[in-house]
């Protein structure tokens, strides 16, 4: 019988005359089935069969239509499982697939009907709940219950072997952001949720964390903040003050390289308050490397004249700086192009670096020790200071933290701590320097404790190179 496309059949008689059209089920379930999987595939996640992203975005926009009808609120809540890149790592992709199918069955199992449940990828979840009414405080206490039920929910224990009794805890971290009507694009609102999501993640995991305003404008501020700092290194300002170190007779040692931002818009900035975010930004590996390379040239330009040719330039280093796998060349470079005398240069390290991985920290101290370059930790007593890595870390000098310095001498447990700390220094044959010495009391009670090497306000402000020049000329 002769077959026409679409599995239509032309059905003739005996004498071959045409009686009309055979559709064949067989093929058009055939076909159904197809479309149907072409369907499937296209939007929803093959592993948990929840709708995945593109899906996600209809069932988002038809949410916000109805929210527009009907102006109740609705909520998108995205959310992430804490640790579930550890869990695959140690426990292998099988487990971590299971993990995230009971995961889509409890998040399923807490929601109505009518509300969406998509998987984004990896461990990351997006839900869709609607019909929270139509006052907002309201809808936001509904929108939090909801969360919270389903963070309880993920924290139940999961049995991912049935073989085995192991039973495995995991918690989820969740972001909330509620809509009404479709005053917001969808992406604005996903990008809250996850803002919202990065916040609980920030204050500690296995939380609900509520977009707001404020946040969004404390997001708003970083961004631009993070925006001047890289036109503001472009535009190149920033500059270097530099700070007296001064020994028992009072007399000038050396100086330590503190970095300034002069922003026309913000003025003089403190790199308390940009260094953090600059290590975050990785911009830190730029600015540092412009640090010692103006350091070194510092250094370099001092030989020439008799009265500072003899000063040590103590120069911070950030722990992402340090842990860059070129640091060690980065500063050979900068000792190479500048000329300086590697023997007048001193890193100051923070307990934060030396914490990871001690073996490579100490080979990189040796190579750079090598050169003749020496250490001091910075900020001594504030960390976790733990003696077992002093002694290991061929350091030259501790730095007293200025905390200490401020209570010295008033508070007898601080004069205590800093007492043992100069014994325990002495012990290991480390040099010590207090910082931020403001007082003569300060300054004498270090003395009499055997603390020779002082920087503070007492001898000096750090202050710009012109300044340093008259002030020590
Ligand atoms: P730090 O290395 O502990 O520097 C000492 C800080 O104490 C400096 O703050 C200095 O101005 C301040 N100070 C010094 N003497 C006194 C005093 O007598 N009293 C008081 N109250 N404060 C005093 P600054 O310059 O704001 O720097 C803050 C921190 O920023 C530095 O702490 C250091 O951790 C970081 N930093 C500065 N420059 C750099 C840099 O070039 N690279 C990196 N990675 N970090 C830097
Ligand atoms: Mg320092
Ligand atoms: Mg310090």
């Amino acid at each position: 019988m002769p077959s026409g496309p679409h599995g239509l059949r032309a059905l003739l008689n005996n004498a071959g005359d045409y009686l009309g059209q055979r559709v064949t089920l067989h093929d058009i379930t055939e076909r159904k089935a197809a479309e149907e999987e072409i369907r499937r595939l296209a939007h929803f996640d093959p592993l948990t069969m929840l709708p995945n992203r593109r899906l996600l975005f209809d069932r988002l926009e038809h949410a916000m239509k109805n929210s527009e009808r009907n102006q109740q609120y609705g909520g998108l809540i995205m959310l992430d499982l804490d640790q579930f890149k550890k869990l695959n790592d140690t426990l292998g992709h099988e487990m971590g697939d299971k993990l995230l199918l009971q995961v889509g069955h409890r998040l399923r199992d807490s929601l109505r009907e009518v509300d969406t449940v998509a998987r984004l990828g990896g461990d990351e979840f997006v839900l869709i709940i609607e019909g929270l009414g139509s006052h907002e405080t309201m809808a936001a206490s509904r929108a939090e219950q909801i969360a919270e039920k389903i963070r309880d929910a993920l924290a139940r224990p999961y049995c991912l072997d049935m073989q085995q009794e192991d039973e495995h805890l995991y918690t989820a971290s969740i972001g909330l952001t509620l809509f009404r009507g479709q005053h917001t694009s969808m992406e604005n609102l996903l990008k809250q949720a996850d803002v919202a999501l990065y916040q609980s993640k920030d204050a500690g995991r296995n939380r609900v964390r509520f977009f707001s305003p404020a946040m969004q404008a404390h997001i708003e501020e970083r961004a631009q903040l993070e925006n001047a700092l890289r036109l503001g290194f472009a535009r190149k300002e920033f500059l270097l003050y530099y700070q007296p170190q001064v020994n028992q007779y009072g007399q000038t040692t050396g100086a330590e390289a503190l970095l300034r931002w002069q922003s026309p818009e913000r003025g003089m900035v403190s790199p308390a308050q940009f260094i953090p975010l600059a290590e975050e930004m990785g911009l830190i590996l730029e600015l540092g490397e412009w640090v010692l390379h103006t350091a070194c040239q510092q250094l370099k330009a001092w030989e020439a004249h008799p009265q500072f040719a003899r000063l040590e330039l103590a120069v911070n280093v950030s722990a992402r700086q340090f842990h860059q796998p070129d640091f060690v060349e980065s500063v050979q470079r900068c000792l190479q192009s500048s000329g300086a005398n590697p023997a007048r240069l001193k890193l100051e390290l923070t307990e934060s670096i030396v914490l990871e991985n001690l073996d490579m920290v100490v080979e990189r101290m040796q190579q750079l020790g090598a050169l003749g370059i020496r250490f001091a930790l910075d900020d001594f007593g504030t960390g976790y200071s733990s003696l077992s890595y002093l002694s290991r870390l061929p350091l030259d000098q501790l730095k007293i933290d200025q905390s200490f310095t401020r209570q010295l001498v008033q508070d007898s447990a601080t004069s205590a701590i800093v007492k043992a700390i100069l014994a325990m220094s002495r012990a290991l044959g480390l040099q010590v320097i207090a910082e931020g010495v403001e007082t003569l009391v300060q300054r004498d009670f270090l003395e009499s404790q055997g603390c020779y090497a002082y920087q503070g306000y007492l001898f000096g402000k750090p202050m710009p190179i012109s300044h340093w020049e008259q002030d020590q000329a």
